[in-house]
């Protein structure tokens, strides 16, 4: 076995992720640690110019599954491809970003392989070992995880910790493999006919992109189909603070902070909160938050990106007034 790093690529609308960039250069820097060469793997529909965008980022050498029956995951497919290409090659390292495919792909190829599999690290460390760091405990704490078993050992990146390097980057070239067409696609047991989008509904908030979370300025539960019609046009899943799970208009598993769960959505709009350390602890990772209160002096807007001061119950239908305009203004155009 080398001491090579690999990672595993995606694309979404015919373009390399940019979390699979970023993925690219977290492998470089640790295969400079290590003492070996960057490898990245893709299995996907054609894409042109890839050698060179993943040699510039820098891997030294890409094998590439591109025909257009791989053009969506199919995941014993993409499963057979990865393992034999890995279980003839024994890298020292194999990564993913942990999307949802590569949540998917990468504990099945650690089955086959019987390669241990550290999954959402937010960190891999070099050293005698390499130690995978994880959040534990709701993200309250985190955990590192060292695997001692010879061989190759695998991990999925949680996406949200990878940022791409800004460095200059000279133009390169990366070697490629071009890998022969998948076989063995008419005896697969799972067929996929579509993706569909996820219900914000009842997606875990801990995995939403969009969370309306809500306080005790919310009142009563009275006022909750206001805040679902509210959540509804923003595609927002609900979740919310101790004393809204307390009087009952939120189940436990929707209370964010200390005693809640973690969230790290792209956007987060709390409304009626007070922003006390025991719910903001839950929120850190939030990319962008808006806060709706009544009281300017609220702690809540010490650490936000927009504030909106005022009575939620006149602001809230405001909002959803302005976003059927904007809806009803596209539909006439
Ligand atoms: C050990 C421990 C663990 C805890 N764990 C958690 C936890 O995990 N999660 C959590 O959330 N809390 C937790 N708490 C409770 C926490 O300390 C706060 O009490 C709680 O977060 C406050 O919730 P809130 O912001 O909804 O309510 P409040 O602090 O009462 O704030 C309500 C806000 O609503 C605003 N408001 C009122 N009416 C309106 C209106 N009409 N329009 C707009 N704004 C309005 C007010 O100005 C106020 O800022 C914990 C406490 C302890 C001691």
């Amino acid at each position: 076995m080398d001491r090579d790093v690999w990672v595993v690529l995606e694309a979404e609308d015919m373009k390399i992720k940019g979390s699979s960039f970023a993925l690219i250069d977290e492998g470089k820097r640790l295969a400079v640690q290590v003492g070996g060469g960057l490898t990245a793997v893709f299995i996907g529909q054609g894409l042109e110019g890839i050698n060179e965008l993943v040699g510039t980022h820098g891997a030294n050498h890409l094998y590439l599954f591109h025909e257009e029956t791989l053009h969506q995951y199919v995941p014993e497919l993409y499963e057979r491809l990865l393992t034999q290409l890995l279980s003839g090659k024994k890298p020292y390292l194999v990564m993913a970003a942990a999307t949802s495919l590569g949540s998917d792909l990468m504990p099945r190829v650690a089955a086959k392989l019987k390669a241990p599999l550290v999954t959402n690290c937010v960190e891999v460390r070099a050293g005698e070992d390499l130690e995978f760091i994880k959040p534990a405990q709701n993200g309250r704490l985190h955990a590192t995880v060292i695997c001692k078993a010879p061989g190759t050992k695998m991990a999925t990146i949680d996406p949200d910790s990878l940022t791409i390097a800004k460095e200059e980057r000279e133009p390169r070239i990366a070697e490629v493999t071009e890998m022969g067409p998948a076989t063995g696609g008419d005896g697969l047991s799972v067929r996929v006919t579509g993706f569909l989008k996820a219900d914000h509904r009842t997606i875990d908030i801990s995995e939403a992109e969009i969370i309306l979370a809500i306080g005790r300025g919310v009142g009563s539960k009275e006022n909750f189909a206001m805040i679902r019609e509210f959540a509804d046009r923003i595609g927002a899943a609900i979740g919310g603070t101790r004393p809204a799970v307390d009087v009952g208009i939120l189940p436990f598993e929707r209370q964010i902070g200390q005693t809640g769960k973690a969230v790290s959505p792209k956007l987060i709009m709390m409304c009626g909160i007070s922003g006390a350390m025991e719910f903001t602890k839950g929120i850190e990772n939030a990319r962008t938050k808006v806060a709706i209160n009544i009281d300017r002096q609220s702690r809540v807007f010490k650490s936000i990106d927009l504030g909106i001061v005022g009575d939620l119950n006149r602001v809230i239908p405001q909002i959803i007034e302005h976003i059927d305009a904007m809806v009803d203004q596209g539909k006439a155009q």
